[in-house]
């Protein structure tokens, strides 16, 4: 299986997406936001500075992050197709990472941008919830993904969290981050013609589909 990267503002749906490719296909799902929230359990210096940054809505240094990166690909569960979720933010983290991909011998894969319209992606954050132990990701907002019983997973009948950024100040800062420092990839892969748009403002079912169709011709 190829690896993927996902590009695409928060709260496009590439935690859910990727998800889906992980029950269907398998593949290893990595979110460094998640990578970055293990860390800020500590009570490190490190942990201290990255929640700071997280919930501002700024990045992460490009240090941290590819360091934490390189280690995660780097082990066996990532060998047959991996998920970048969250992942590459930044022109300077793409070329960081093709060094790194060149030093484990691996392959970009596709990338794809899951393009979404911005007032749908704030509904989609203030009303975001999701499961400490699955990580599925729920809407308290919206029908199609609520949970069967208010505030607990499907899956795992266990109370739902919200992040701390997902509040309507934090999304801000992060959206501006994401025009200023994200939107570049989009043109820096376009060129590489590794670039496949994704319209994802329709649900995940026919976004899923669109991924499929690419991945697999389905
Ligand atoms: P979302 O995409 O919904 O904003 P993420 O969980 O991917 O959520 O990211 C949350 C926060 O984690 C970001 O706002 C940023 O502070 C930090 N972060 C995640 N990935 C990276 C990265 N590749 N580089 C720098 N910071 C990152």
């Amino acid at each position: 299986m190829k690896n993927i990267i996902f590009i695409a503002p928060p709260a496009a749906g590439k935690g859910t997406i990727s998800n889906m490719l992980t029950d269907t296909y398998h593949m290893t799902h990595i979110s460094t936001g998640d990578l970055l929230r293990e860390e800020t359990s500590s009570d490190s210096e490190l942990g201290k500075y990255i929640k700071e940054q997280m919930q501002s809505g700024a990045l992460v240094n490009d240090e941290i992050i590819l360091d934490l990166l390189k280690k995660r690909i780097a082990k066996d569960d990532c060998n047959d197709g991996y998920i970048l979720d969250g992942f590459p933010r930044n022109v300077e983290q793409a070329i960081a990472y093709e060094n790194i991909l060149k030093e484990l011998n691996k392959d970009l894969g596709y990338v794809f941008l899951l393009d979404v319209d911005k007032e749908l992606a704030k509904k989609r954050i203030v009303g975001r919830i999701s499961c400490p132990q699955c990580g599925a990701v729920y809407n308290e907002y919206m029908e199609e993904t609520k949970p069967k019983k208010d505030g607990i997973c499907d899956k795992c009948n266990i109370s739902l969290v919200k992040r701390d950024d997902d509040n309507e100040e934090t999304f801000e800062k992060r959206f501006t981050t994401y025009f200023e420092k994200t939107e570049p990839l989009i043109n820096y892969y376009k060129e590489k013609g590794v670039l496949y748009n994704i319209p994802a403002s329709c649900g995940k079912d026919p976004t899923f589909a669109a991924i499929k169709k690419v991945m697999f011709g389905e």
